[in-house]
């Protein structure tokens, strides 16, 4: 979880890793550290919160953080509170060893026991400490060198990592290593740059080296870098990869968040995830969707006897919103699960099913293993990831990206939006592959889909009526979000993202299911966001808010431009272009996001970095 950072060449350390912190601190954090080595000396500094104080801390305290090798780190804690100690980096008994580490060590315990009975003391709560102090343990026991002992001591581990270590009288070598956490080492002749991702070094060199699972890299000042298997001491080739990310992506430009420089970016990004895919056929005029993962798997998605799709989070509303728009327009029946519960209840698996797994990051710890497993049935895993090279991607039996561009704001909308268009898009391909979807059907969707990013274009201009209606509700302290069918799933998005970042508690119901009990939270002071748009259940949702309104629910509704029945019954009306139902979620989504944005700015919070939350869970 969160960041690892590190630097080794013949300039000074400390701006690249304070800098990179800060450019790694949207995954998450609650403590940071940095440790910066000269000669056979080190300073290290570290602190619970962010980088900035991190940075306050160092330049209070007269720090030196003179030197060419350094690491640093912002922790998300899983073992021990966010303090100043438990705050990486860590130091083994003996001073020598310092070490940054992103994961869980799940077997610590039993190792601290034995390290325990062997005199090591522990300052911290970490599961970090120990493994450090039993690499330390290693080497001293066996007389080996550190990457001896960093690698056998690995081989004992059960658990996810990255890590760095840094021997102090040589410290001239760094060791990472990675196994479910991510790695991305930026390359130039005489400097190597060692990252959670790219981001932080994209301004210095365009050469990319990812970690891939099990392996560990010896990185040497002034050499070239030694690759080699954990397991197995087996030396491995580098596979040396030209970053591709343009330097605005990651720039919030003139927008106050990131979050909203990505709510504004979906007609654009929308548009990525479309390029190449929806083809126009000239003579014909035949419309065209091609998906490399799915056109050379032909059979499989036509013999698929069930689809299940596993994810977390958004990607798990993206992912009920699939199951709707699959079994529609393929006829397989689908199931959506959640990764974490997936994986720990013995799931039958037919080797006839298809498993889709969506995460953004590609990296979501929980959505890996239950890939793993999925793949160890003999299922055939398909995924959709945000994330070029990560781990679920490389793991997969096929897949496709969304192509919606970095995503930096930890509440997650373009890649949800981008990740409904692939969803639409590979439904209305296995559809046509089996003929079971209305040719006109298919053909008015697939022109339609070319309109959206036009469509949300004009969405996005209803923001500052909904910034006004924000100012009315930023101090309630529930809100209810109703939608049915396909929208009922936006419903649930549209109230986590109002948690996410304003810590307003919401709940996302499906409308008709309101009178089963969540009716009871109705009261004058309680805001109900509706989606009633022109749909099958348009007269259905009107007799929800009828429902709502007896009991004098303060309503918010979601509406289409030219209704006007809806607009007499409710409190506020936010408008809508028409669109067709099945695609509506791509549409009835953006005035969601803006509303949660709105109203967690009004309340002054941080909304690229809400408290507690990571932007890729790398643990389980
Ligand atoms: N498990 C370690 C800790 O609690 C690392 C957490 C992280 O990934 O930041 O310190």
């Amino acid at each position: 979880m969160c960041g690892i950072i590190g630097y080794i060449g013949y300039k000074e350390a400390y701006p690249f890793l304070v800098n990179g912190l800060k450019k790694l601190e949207y995954r998450g954090y609650d403590s940071s550290g940095i440790a910066v080595f000269c000669e056979n000396k080190y300073s290290i500094c570290k602190t619970k919160g962010s980088v900035s104080e991190l940075e306050k801390k160092i330049f209070l305290s007269n720090t030196n953080m003179k030197g060419t090798v350094g690491i640093g780190h912002t922790r998300w804690a899983t073992h021990g509170i966010p303090d100043d100690i438990n705050a990486h980096p860590h130091v083994s008994n003996s001073n020598e060893l310092i070490m940054i580490h992103n994961g869980i060590i799940e077997n610590y315990h039993a190792i601290k026991i034995i390290l325990l009975e062997n005199g090591f003391t522990f300052k911290s709560e970490t599961d970090t400490e120990v493994l450090v102090n039993l690499i330390e343990y290693i080497k001293k026991e066996n007389k080996f060198s550190l990457e001896k002992a960093v690698r056998i001591s690995l081989n004992e581990i059960i658990g996810a990592y990255s890590i760095a270590i840094i021997d102090k009288y040589n410290p001239e070598t760094i060791i990472v290593a990675k196994l479910g956490s991510p790695i991305a080492l930026g390359i130039n002749e005489k400097e190597f740059f060692i990252s959670s991702d790219p981001i932080p070094f994209i301004n210095y060199t365009k050469n990319v080296l990812y970690l891939k699972d099990g392996e560990m890299a010896i990185i040497k000042k002034n050499k070239k870098l030694d690759l080699r298997k954990i397991i197995d001491n087996h030396k491995l080739n580098p596979i040396i990869e030209k970053l591709k990310i343009n330097l605005k992506e990651i720039e919030k430009g003139k927008y106050k968040y990131f979050m909203l420089k990505e709510i504004y970016e979906q007609p654009k990004s929308i548009l990525n995830t479309l390029r190449g895919r929806l083809l126009i056929q000239n003579k014909k005029k035949e419309i065209i969707i091609s998906i490399d993962g799915i056109d050379s798997n032909k059979n499989v998605f036509i013999n698929a006897k069930c689809i299940t799709i596993i994810a977390c989070g958004s990607s798990w509303h993206a992912s009920l919103i699939g199951e709707y728009l699959l079994e529609k327009f393929t006829r397989i029946p689908v199931e959506v699960e959640y990764a974490s519960e997936f994986r720990y209840r013995n799931p039958i698996i037919d080797k006839k099913d298809i498993i889709i797994v969506i995460s953004q990051s590609g990296e979501t710890a929980d959505t890996l293993s239950a890939l793993k497993l999925a793949k160890e049935k003999g299922a055939f895993v398909f995924g959709i990831c945000n994330v070029v090279g990560s781990s679920i991607a490389r793991n997969v039996n096929a897949g496709v990206y969304t192509h919606a561009g970095p995503e930096i704001g930890v509440a997650s909308t373009k890649s949800f939006t981008a990740q409904i268009t692939v969803l639409i898009l590979l439904a209305l391909k296995i559809g046509k592959y089996k003929s079971v979807i209305d040719k006109t059907l298919y053909k008015n969707l697939c022109r339609e889909l070319i309109c959206i990013p036009k469509k949300i274009y004009n969405t996005l201009k209803i923001d500052k009526h909904i910034k006004k209606i924000s100012h009315i509700y930023y101090k309630v302290n529930n809100f209810l979000y109703l939608g049915r069918g396909i929208n009922f799933p936006v419903a649930l998005e549209g109230s986590l993202k109002l948690k996410e970042i304003s810590y307003i508690h919401a709940e996302g119901y499906p409308a008709a299911e309101m009178k089963h009990g969540p009716i009871a939270l109705v009261d004058e002071k309680t805001p109900i966001v509706i989606i009633a748009i022109k749909d099958r259940y348009y007269e259905k949702i009107i007799a929800n808010i009828q429902e709502i309104k007896a009991r004098k629910g303060k309503i918010i509704a979601i509406i289409n431009e030219e209704d006007i029945q809806i607009r007499m019954l409710v409190d506020h009306v936010i408008k809508i272009p028409k669109i067709s139902e099945e695609l509506s979620p791509l549409i009835t989504i953006i005035p969601l996001q803006l509303l949660a944005y709105q109203i967690a700015d009004i309340c002054g919070k941080n909304v690229d970095k809400p408290r507690n939350l990571a932007k890729s869970v790398t643990v389980e």
